[in-house]
């Protein structure tokens, strides 16, 4: 039996249709070196989207490797209630110097998804201790994605993932969030003064009463289709929960570490946020690792006489574990020692330039938009009335099947096709990488207009 049939066997894959594989099996992959993966015929593939977006640096980055295996031969884990370990404590100290200012409490958790829920039971149990138990609410922002564990899916606003179980989850409350390519005000990108704001301001004037916090994927709502809005909007947002007494959580488990071209999406709008959440890029995909990262003034609101009953009770087995510290600090190392972010911005502009070219008239190309080196095509059927496509023609997807066959990974988000490559790729893979998406476009939408 080949592997992809002993794989069809026994395993259920993440976010598929299984059916799918009838026709498109799983690809066997079996090495990765820099944007490259290699299966186990020998194909080669950009990975130009990171392996969902967590790998920062290339596929077995030396550094980091180097990182893991000497941690690997010291400790593996250790329970990280009353123990610690050098490996944790020195992260800790140098995402300080990173990280927004005021950001200086640490909780570790084990994805991304476990980070938001950490995230959201401390926003409530802060307000509780604090004289306002009667903030128990959420707010979001529609389109919002922040991961699949049914905290995290109350607070998601994609359909996709979360409508079916709907009956399971949290009452919250959603903000209908900044459009820039269909700009309900009629402005553009040049013109926009946050007009859409007012709409934030109007549901806070109704609930924040009843609100603990506003979570947010600043700057780049990635799983929407990486729809990217103005820093303005988010240091309006700061203002806004400072006046209502709201927490504003900033989920930057796709934004963090150099993704839009800043350590830090926040850096943007320069604001801190009550409560950060980290992972992906965080250990640079090596490790699951994820953190929860906040102010003394939120942790000083759990700290007392254990009688008083105020601890933070939550906890992972693998919170803290050394080995994906070791990788963390293995990319803090390379982001600093290899002008990482310098070189992410080269590639940015690189890519903005050659994108323009060669999809700027495309007439099914609506906008290109990108923030750092994270650049996005939305494919429509009419670039003038940005009609989009039937969602029944599945275009990103057939675009995707096509662009595999000359090995490009260009998994896309609906009809949204995206590059978030590794920030270390080089501009001749950025060139090869057009040229197969070029090509795999105009085959499929040549066949679509044909139907
Ligand atoms: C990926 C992602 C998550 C969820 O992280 P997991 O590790 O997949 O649970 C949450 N929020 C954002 C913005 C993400 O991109």
């Amino acid at each position: 039996m080949s592997l992809e049939e002993r794989d069809l066997k026994y395993v259920w894959h993440p976010c598929s249709q299984m059916k799918d594989y009838e026709d498109m099996p799983p690809i066997p992959i079996e090495r990765g070196k820099g944007v490259y993966l290699y299966d186990i015929y020998g194909k080669e593939y950009i990975d130009i989207v990171s392996s969902w977006w967590c790998n920062l640096l290339g596929h077995c980055n030396p550094v980091i490797t180097e990182s893991i295996k000497n941690q690997l031969d010291k400790l593996e884990h250790v329970i990280f209630a009353n123990f610690t370990h050098e490996g944790a404590v020195t992260l800790c100290e140098e995402l300080v110097q990173v990280l927004p200012k005021g950001l200086t409490k640490f909780n570790f958790s084990d994805n991304g998804s476990a980070a938001v829920e950490c995230a959201l039971k401390m926003a409530f149990q802060y307000h509780y201790q604090t004289g306002k138990p009667e903030k128990i609410r959420f707010m979001y922002l529609s389109d919002g994605y922040h991961g699949e564990t049914m905290g995290a899916l109350s607070v998601g606003a994609m359909d996709l993932y979360a409508k079916i179980y709907k009956p399971m989850l949290m009452d919250t409350i959603q903000i209908e969030a900044p459009d820039c390519y269909r700009c309900p005000h009629g402005k553009n990108r040049k013109t926009c003064q946050c007009q859409c704001f007012i709409k934030a301001e109007k549901m806070f004037e109704e609930y924040a009463k009843e609100t603990a916090g506003i979570i947010v994927e600043p700057l780049l709502q990635g799983s929407a289709g990486m729809r990217i809005y103005p820093p303005l909007y988010l240091k309006k947002l700061r203002s806004l929960c400072d006046e209502y007494d709201v927490l504003l959580i900033a989920d930057e488990i796709a934004t963090g570490f150099g993704r839009t071209g800043k350590m830090f999406a926040c850096d943007h709008a320069e604001i801190t946020p009550d409560l950060m959440c980290l992972s992906k890029g965080l250990t640079g995909g090596y490790m699951p690792m994820s953190l929860t990262v906040t102010t003394e003034k939120i942790y000083h609101a759990f700290y007392a006489d254990y009688n008083e009953g105020k601890a933070f009770m939550h906890s992972h087995t693998y919170s803290g574990n050394p080995l994906g510290c070791s990788a963390a600090l293995g990319v803090l190392k390379v982001l600093k020692e290899e002008n990482i972010l310098q070189i992410a911005q080269k590639n940015a502009d690189y890519l903005s330039k050659r994108m323009n070219e060669e999809f700027g008239n495309h007439k099914n190309v609506g906008e290109i938009r990108s923030i750092g080196l994270i650049h996005a095509m939305e494919l429509v059927e009419d670039k003038g009335s940005k009609k989009p496509f039937d969602s029944g023609l599945r275009v990103g997807y057939q675009v995707y099947k096509e662009a595999l066959k000359d090995g490009l990974i260009l998994r896309p988000l609906g009809n949204v096709l995206y590059f978030n490559p590794p920030l270390t790729i080089t501009p001749q893979e950025l060139d090869k990488a057009i040229g197969i998406a070029k090509k795999a476009m105009d085959t499929c939408l040549t066949l679509i207009e044909k139907n």
